[in-house]
């Protein structure tokens, strides 16, 4: 037995989950991709299929699944369609954060319809000014008339104009709060178009006064930081979790090229130059999947894993960059010109090493703790 259940029955979950996204999710990832379409239906599938709650405790309509299974199955969505998994996962990332530090009314009043999917939210943090220095925020929420009133500009949202409820962090007198904002009190100003990922929407947000109610502030005030930088451990399983499902992607697109594709009388795979490249490729994809297991067991474990997830995410995110350009390269011109849609993996893959916090970020947190200076 491994957690509640016996090692099979995960492994069989995995497996019917992987037909599911294999079958429902990847046969539309190329036309989310090209048409940067938001993808709806992918979410709705997999909410129904209780993705979200698949690490959530009972009482919230969990499943209370561990957290190496969530990264086993945010890998398998990564592999089917990068947009919806990133979309789902900074949802997960939120409801995660209001599990660990709502107050029980907040919970009980968002949570369940957060985790089932049948509300969708967005973290917002970054600003045009603040981004891996996000002590340097500018939005402020000043206490009026019993309400709070939050004024700024957020960049890089990540659902936003999609979700229902913000979670927002801004500056009080105490400063950095987390905030529950309602969607109707965030104008998103522009969608920013990108490389890759591009069925995620990413908006840049403002807010004018926004009204949000003193019983939404998020925890305790001035603790807004702390609550995002450990909602962020979190969230960096997650996206190395997805980098691993690319790669996977990649790779397995390399393989059946290498086999088909003729050069010299032989075909690629019969050349050692290749098989090294293979051989190379699926060693990192593998290193990437043991960081991974290893930081979810910890934060399941609840032992810290702060610098684990900043392993996993530094490891897992330039190991699929590095395994998708490879990819291409076997593909020769036809993987830059897109025939096989190896490209998308790569432009995919290199978000990755930038959102919920940049590789130059993740070995600044790792050197920290092996010098055991105080944590960024
Ligand atoms: C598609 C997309 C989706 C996103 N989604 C979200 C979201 O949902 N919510 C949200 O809040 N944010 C989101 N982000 C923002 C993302 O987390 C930031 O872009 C990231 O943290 C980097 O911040 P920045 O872009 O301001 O770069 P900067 O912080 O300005 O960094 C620029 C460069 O300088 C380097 N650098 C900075 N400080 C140091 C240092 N001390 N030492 C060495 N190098 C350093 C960085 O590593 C980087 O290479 C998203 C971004 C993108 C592109």
């Amino acid at each position: 037995m491994v957690y509640g259940l016996a090692a099979e029955e995960y492994l069989l979950l995995l497996e019917t989950l992987g037909d599911f996204m294999e079958k429902e999710i990847e046969p539309t990832a190329r036309e989310i991709d090209l048409k940067a379409r938001f993808p709806t239906e992918n979410m709705t599938k997999l909410f129904e299929q209780g993705f979200t709650s698949m690490s959530f405790p009972k009482e919230y309509g969990g499943l209370e699944l561990p957290w190496p299974i969530y990264a086993s199955a945010m890998e398998m969505c990564g592999k089917a369609c990068a947009s919806t998994a990133l979309s789902l996962a900074i949802h997960g990332t939120c409801c995660e954060g209001l599990r660990l530090f709502g107050t029980p009314e907040q919970k009980k009043k968002y949570l369940p319809s957060l985790v089932k999917g049948e509300t969708l939210a967005a973290f917002s943090l970054t600003e045009p000014g603040a981004g891996s220095d996000a002590r340097n925020m500018r939005t402020q929420a000043r206490m009026k008339n019993g309400e709070w009133h939050i004024t700024g500009t957020k960049m890089f949202t990540t659902n936003g104009g999609k979700c229902d409820q913000y979670c927002l962090f801004a500056k009080t007198e105490k400063g950095p709060s987390a905030f529950l904002v309602d969607a109707k009190e965030a104008k998103s100003s522009r969608d920013i178009e990108k490389l890759g990922c591009r069925g995620s929407v990413t908006v840049e947000l403002v807010l004018e006064d926004a009204r949000v109610q003193k019983e939404n502030l998020v925890g305790v005030e001035g603790e807004g930081l702390e609550y995002a930088k450990k909602m962020l451990f979190g969230g960096r399983i997650t996206v190395a979790a997805i980098s691993i499902g690319i790669a996977q992607a990649a790779f397995d697109k390399a393989v059946k090229y290498s086999r088909d594709r003729t050069a010299f009388g032989h075909s690629l795979s019969e050349f050692q130059l290749t098989q090294a490249k293979l051989a190379d490729m699926l060693s990192q994809i593998n290193e990437s999947r043991m960081l991974t297991a290893m930081a979810a067991y910890l934060k399941d474990q609840g032992r810290p894993f702060e610098s684990e997830a900043a392993q996993a995410k530094v490891v897992a995110t330039e190991n699929a960059l590095n395994v998708c350009d490879q990819s291409i390269q076997i593909h020769g011109g036809y993987g830059y010109a897109d025939e096989f849609d190896v490209h998308r993996h790569w432009r995919d893959a290199r978000l990755m090493t930038i959102g919920e916090g940049t590789s130059e970020i993740m070995r600044l947190i790792i050197s920290k703790s092996i010098l055991g200076e105080p944590a960024m």
